[in-house]
């Protein structure tokens, strides 16, 4: 299983592609790729290999726009298809979600959202977290990465998340617990991913955010990490990959 991620000047879907065909050797029931080209959040996934996922999204979307989300999904709540392959949009359709790992106490969470009026296509819950987010963030009238930071402060179990808003589209806002999440840092363009092979071939700076850290990724102005617990701003480390 795995994530990449990409915002900047370039096509979004041939890194994210190739990105997650470099992650593939982790093992994974199905993928799926969403792209915003600055109009639509367009979106595809399906049950099956990195391959299978290239020939339907290549039949039935558009492959435009410089922000792209991808992943390979492990099934551990839901059996594997094409309903529960990530990425998975909000009810309002203006977020999406790829995460791997458990949400363990996703099922109350999920009680309490269907209390509010949402609405679940898929088994997983992950679709939980992402209705979670949109929720705190109609509540609380918060930005994005707060809205993912008081979400994940209610969640058990262990992610990595890469979270896009089309209403926000400069950027991505990461996270991690007990699932590994780097970010390649380039010019004005940045990739995200599970570890660095999907994106070495464009920079070879990278950060690797630690357990207990989340990152609002911005197109124009950086990477600004923080502690999910009590937001605390983390001065990030910048490595330099050996080629
Ligand atoms: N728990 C999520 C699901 O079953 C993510 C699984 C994964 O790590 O790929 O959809």
């Amino acid at each position: 299983c795995g994530i990449v991620g990409y915002i900047g000047h370039r096509d979004a879907y041939p890194v994210v592609l190739k990105g997650l065909q470099r992650l593939e050797y982790r093992g994974y029931d199905s993928a799926g790729i969403a792209l915003y080209d600055g109009e639509e959040l367009k979106l595809c996934k399906t049950k099956g290999k990195v391959a299978d996922l290239k020939e339907k999204l290549e039949s039935s979307i558009s492959t435009k726009g410089n922000v792209g989300i991808g992943h390979t999904r492990w099934a551990t709540h839901g059996v594997p298809n094409d309903v529960n392959s990530h990425p998975h949009y909000s009810n309002s359709g203006n977020l999406v979600i790829i995460h791997n790992g458990i949400i363990e106490n996703y099922d109350a969470l999920k009680k309490e959202l269907k209390t509010r009026g949402y609405t679940f296509e898929s088994d997983t819950d992950t679709e939980v977290l992402v209705n979670l987010i949109e929720d705190v963030s109609n509540k609380e009238g918060v930005k994005l990465g707060k809205a993912v930071q008081i979400a994940l402060n209610q969640t058990v179990g262990a992610y990595a998340i890469a979270v896009f808003d089309k209403r926000k589209p400069n950027e991505i806002v990461v996270a991690r617990l007990g699932s590994p999440l780097a970010i390649g840092v380039g010019e004005d363009e940045f990739f995200i991913a599970s570890d660095a092979s999907p994106f070495i071939e464009y920079t070879n700076n990278a950060i690797y955010l630690e357990d207990g850290e989340m990152a609002v990724v911005r197109r124009d102005k950086g990477v600004k990490v923080r502690k999910i617990k009590d937001d605390s701003l983390v001065d990030p480390y910048i490595q330099e990959l050996q080629l």
